[in-house]
């Protein structure tokens, strides 16, 4: 009879029990009366422990992220677009170099939170095998749904075109060259049959995972944060600056997510970092960096106040080089200034500070529902 009281009862019974029955999605046959789940076997791929057990937990980062995911909630339905409405429908409210700028930032960022949702659903969710990793995946996919929702919420309230803005990214040959990049990174994921387990499919796991977290979301995000909070510096467009803070926010959590699921892949495989691959990373990089310039100056042929092409790419560089570090890796570019010093205090921003005193909408909760 099994005695419930054990913290480990009976281990000896299916010695490798834990042992992936149940297979690295969680889905299949159920090894009955298997051993309970040992941290010792908990991995962040390849892993024999199931699954299906959060705990106990093994890395208290993912957990903890998850968490700061939760306390970041918010919703772009709660930021007033008055202001907006009323600049944009002015005739000399924005300049033509402005709306330019502005229309292909929202394109680029209309698709592109698609393209990283369905990469953490379809993609890196399957092949990380670990269950504190993937809570914070089902966190991190909702509020890539929330910020698809900011951009139909910005469409809808300046009354955009929706199909110019959503179909930028295969009409705009700056903005389809990045996303066709990262695409190449997780198309053979896409693979029913693609398994990690080889160094090679670990290796390509790990593109996929540089590609999305670190290029994607890690650089290309904050070149697009940059614009658009710069125009907000100047008291334009503040609804959709005050958004993109938001997002910003929950943004540099993925990111540094993306980072710590890397370097403890590093760090429980180390034969997947050779010199070699530590060198096609740093292309990686490289490449990314050289498609963002090209991307800036297609959407700002001339510049404006404290914005222009040159600087975003020197931003790029300094962030190139910020997540070279991050990484573990030697820099890619020279060392250089950060030309947007004022990015990082719009990134200490403490939405508590007054964001539920300002709150336009109350969440229903279970007194409130209505079930009629
Ligand atoms: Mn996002
Ligand atoms: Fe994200």
């Amino acid at each position: 009879m099994l005695d419930w009281s054990e913290p480990n009862a009976n281990p000896a019974l299916h010695p490798a029990a834990n042992a992936a029955a149940t297979g690295a999605t969680g889905l299949g046959t159920i090894d009955r009366g298997a051993a309970r789940v040992s941290v010792d076997d908990k991995r962040m791929i390849n892993a024999r422990a199931d699954v299906n057990q959060l705990l106990p937990l093994k890395y208290r980062w993912a957990w903890e992220k998850y968490l700061s995911g939760c306390n970041n909630h918010w919703m772009p339905t709660e930021v007033s677009m008055q202001a907006d409405i009323a600049l944009w429908r002015s005739k000399d409210g924005l300049t033509d170099d402005e709306r330019r700028m502005l229309k292909r930032n929202l394109g680029f960022f209309a698709a592109s939170e698609s393209l990283v949702a369905n990469n953490i659903v379809l993609a890196i969710y399957r092949h990380l095998t670990n269950p504190e990793c993937r809570q914070y995946l089902l966190r991190q996919a909702f509020e890539e749904a929330i910020h698809t929702h900011t951009f139909q919420y910005i469409v809808e309230s300046l009354a955009l075109d929706e199909g110019e803005l959503f179909n930028m990214y295969r009409e705009v040959p700056s903005i389809t060259d990045k996303a066709a990049w990262a695409l190449k990174h997780t198309q053979h994921l896409d693979d029913p049959d693609f398994k990690t387990g080889t160094p090679e499919a670990d290796q390509s796991f790990l593109r996929d995972l540089v590609a999305f977290y670190v290029i994607f979301e890690g650089m290309w995000f904050y070149t697009g944060f940059a614009q658009i909070l710069s125009l907000g510096r100047r008291n334009k467009m503040v609804g959709i600056a005050e958004q993109y803070q938001y997002i910003l926010r929950d943004e540099s959590i993925h990111l540094n997510f993306g980072i710590d699921v890397i370097n403890q892949i590093k760090i429980e495989n180390p034969h997947l970092w050779s010199r070699t691959f530590q060198d096609e990373v740093r292309g990686m990089i490289a490449d990314a960096a050289e498609l963002e310039a090209a991307y800036g100056r297609d959407t700002m042929p001339r510049g404006f106040l404290g914005l222009n092409a040159a600087l975003c790419e020197q931003y790029m560089h300094f962030i190139a080089n910020r997540r070279c570090a991050q990484l573990g890796l030697a820099q890619v570019f020279a060392e250089t200034e950060n030309p947007f010093p004022w990015m990082s205090e719009v990134m200490d921003l403490k939405k508590e500070k007054n964001f539920f005193e300002t709150r336009v909408i109350e969440y229903q909760n279970g007194g409130a529902l209505s079930w009629d």
